[in-house]
């Protein structure tokens, strides 16, 4: 065949066959979408409100403990206990240091400004982190969530440094993936699900679904602390994904890590 009908039909092959990696991506059970349901900065009202709504659908959630407050300090058996139970406990580092020059940040401390530390000091912190949590879990396969979206320490890259420790990062706010081959799952995107009400939870669920793909969800208070959304809302969502069993995947972070990083590879 001369060249230029030679060049376009293996060019049509390969965008076939891009296509078709795509096709492929399948979720357990076919399900449409897979959900991560993640609370972040170990608040009271997560163990107080989150964890009973969560175990009354038989749902598992992924919980991203900043080793330094108070409430993982104090609560540290219940923590363990809902490890015990299925739920996930995540490396949200130990003090949560987040850039005290973007805006918005007078709440940041001089002793816990991202922006005054170093690298190093970073990446000690996120393996000691993890060394803590794996006592509490006995969990070799981690998962962090990047607090603030801050990846620079100091002006230099943590988040790079530490990738290699982690099956699955969430590391930034964006919508709803439309494809998983856009999918990096040590870069991966999240919901901020404060103020929502049931119904809007449900619709972005039904979103990732029409996509074939997935919806992470970063709560923080439920039902109390900051940024939170109501118990009913969270309720709402919980049930409307424990009666969709068949439709959605409601899993741990680390379990849809390990299945999409098997399908990529
Ligand atoms: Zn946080």
């Amino acid at each position: 065949m001369p060249l230029s009908v030679f060049s376009l039909f293996t060019t049509l092959l390969l965008s076939s066959a891009a296509y078709a990696a795509d096709d492929t991506f399948t979720w357990p059970n076919n399900t449409l979408a897979a959900v991560s349901l993640s609370y972040d900065d170990a608040l009271h009202s997560q163990l107080d409100n989150a964890v009973a709504a969560l175990n009354k659908y038989d749902l598992k959630g992924s919980f991203y403990l900043t080793l330094a407050s108070p409430v993982f300090q104090t609560r540290k058996q219940e923590w363990q206990a809902i490890a015990e139970q299925g739920h996930e406990l995540g490396n949200h580092t130990i003090n949560h240091a987040c850039r005290g020059s973007l805006p918005n940040r007078s709440w940041v401390t001089p002793e816990n400004d991202l922006d005054k530390k170093t690298l190093a000091e970073l990446v000690s912190e996120v393996k000691t982190a993890n060394s803590i949590l794996k006592q509490l879990d006995n969990q070799e396969l981690r998962t962090f969530t990047l607090p603030c979206t801050d990846n620079l320490a100091g002006g230099e890259d943590y988040l790079k440094e530490v990738t290699p420790l982690f099956i699955g990062i969430k590391s930034n706010v964006a919508d709803i993936p439309k494809s998983m081959q856009s999918v990096n799952i040590k870069r991966v995107s999240v919901i901020s699900a404060e103020n929502l009400t049931g119904e809007q939870l449900i619709a972005l669920v039904k979103e990732a679904g029409s996509h074939g793909t997935m919806v992470n969800f970063t709560f923080h208070g439920v039902g109390g602390d900051h940024l939170a959304i109501s118990s009913k809302a969270h309720l709402t969502l919980l049930s409307f994904l424990a009666k969709h069993r068949n439709h959605y995947w409601v899993d741990t972070f680390r379990n849809i890590s390990l299945h999409i990083t098997s399908h990529q590879e």
